[in-house]
């Protein structure tokens, strides 16, 4: 009797993960010559249609199964469903001392690094006293030019979105924090496309297209001043910064290495040490408030270890920068535009909290003096 009630017990602990199993073997079959046993040897892209593609990304190897979990990114914020969290700014540490930079392009994105574990962040919300490093600065863009962003904000989306990578400096490095519960802080940055040599024109950056400003005073920052906290929420918008400094580091340096080249036998790849130093500050819009959710990376392996920080407010890049992207070669040669650089929108399980008020929005934060 307790043979066949262990054998029974047996059976049931058993099933469960035996047609598991069977799905994972059938996902593979179907998948043919996709699945790659060996996590260091798959590959991944932007092709909806490939076997590689976004949703397919959690079968192409085992190690990639969170890019399936319930805490993937991007989302689409929808602000009216957004939670207020008190929350003092972002403290960052000597965000005005520019760095030495290096620019890689790793067949996905061209990104602009640091090795130097000068600038770094703290007052991460819900991260206590951790400490985070900045590592990375890279963009996102789109095979549509006014569809770039990973992140969508009330399902409106900007032509580039930036990604400030910092890590956790109780972990050696970056590759050591990905991983981590605590591991990593993304900033994401939606960017506009300058393309006037104007200055920032208030009147047209205040407003949503398609309201009608006449009905409201256009001389005023924001035509809400005693009005509901949603006509603040749809109605008010940011004076936007022109990302002179970034626009200019791109101009140059995606020309430089917009063809891929592969690694060495060793592994290493090459990469391009800038004249120039660079800094989160490059990046920031003028008004820090910020949308916050714990998410993944966007690339595989899709690690559900990110405090994600979306600024509220957008910076604008120059043309002539977007254009220079849009020439960056991916590992077969072929632009990175063709495909678009971003994840779709994965489904939101998770809250969205805000640091800010509606009727407080416009409030500008400290800045480095060469910025201006
Ligand atoms: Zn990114």
């Amino acid at each position: 009797m307790v043979t066949y009630l262990l054998l029974a017990g047996l059976l049931v602990t058993l099933l469960p993960s035996t047609l598991a199993t069977s799905l994972y073997s059938r996902d593979r079959q179907a998948f043919g010559l996709c699945y790659e046993e060996d996590c260091l040897s798959a590959h991944f892209s932007y092709n909806p249609y490939g076997c590689h593609g976004p949703s397919k990304w959690k079968l192409v190897t085992p190690c990639w199964h969170e890019c399936g979990g319930k805490r993937q990114s991007p989302v689409n914020i929808k602000t009216e469903h957004t939670h207020y969290m008190p929350h003092s700014l972002l403290h960052f540490h000597n965000l005005c001392t520019r760095v030495p930079g290096k620019i890689r392009n790793n067949g996905h994105s061209p990104h602009f690094s640091t090795d130097a574990r000068i600038i770094s962040l703290t007052n991460v919300p819900l991260r206590g006293s951790d400490e985070y490093i900045f590592e990375e600065i890279h963009f996102h863009i789109g095979k549509r030019e006014e569809k770039g962003s990973e992140h969508s904000i009330d399902g409106d989306f900007y032509p580039m979105e930036a990604h400030m990578v910092f890590y956790n400096d109780k972990y050696k490095d970056i590759g050591a924090a990905k991983s981590k519960r605590d591991g990593l802080v993304v900033i994401g940055v939606m960017a506009e496309i300058n393309d006037d040599e104007d200055e920032e024109n208030p009147q047209q950056t205040y407003f949503n297209r398609g309201y009608q400003p006449s009905k409201l005073d256009l001389n005023k920052a924001c035509p809400c001043v005693g009005k509901s906290d949603d006509c603040y929420r749809k109605y008010c918008r940011c004076r936007l910064k022109n990302a002179r400094i970034m626009s200019t580091l791109m101009e140059k340096y995606f020309y430089t290495v917009r063809e891929y080249v592969p690694p060495k036998n060793n592994g290493t790849r090459d990469f391009v040490q800038l004249t120039e130093f660079i800094s989160p500050v490059d990046v920031l819009p003028y008004d820090w408030s910020f949308y916050m959710y714990d998410g993944s990376l966007t690339t595989p392996p899709c690690y559900q270890t990110v405090r994600w920080i979306v600024m509220r407010c957008p910076i604008r890049i120059s043309l002539e920068a977007f254009n220079m992207y849009k020439l960056v070669q991916d590992v077969h040669n072929v632009p990175l535009v063709t495909n678009g650089l971003r994840r779709p929108i994965q489904r939101q399980f998770m809250p969205v909290y805000r640091n800010f008020h509606w009727g407080n929005i416009g409030e500008e934060t400290p800045y480095c003096p060469d910025e201006q």
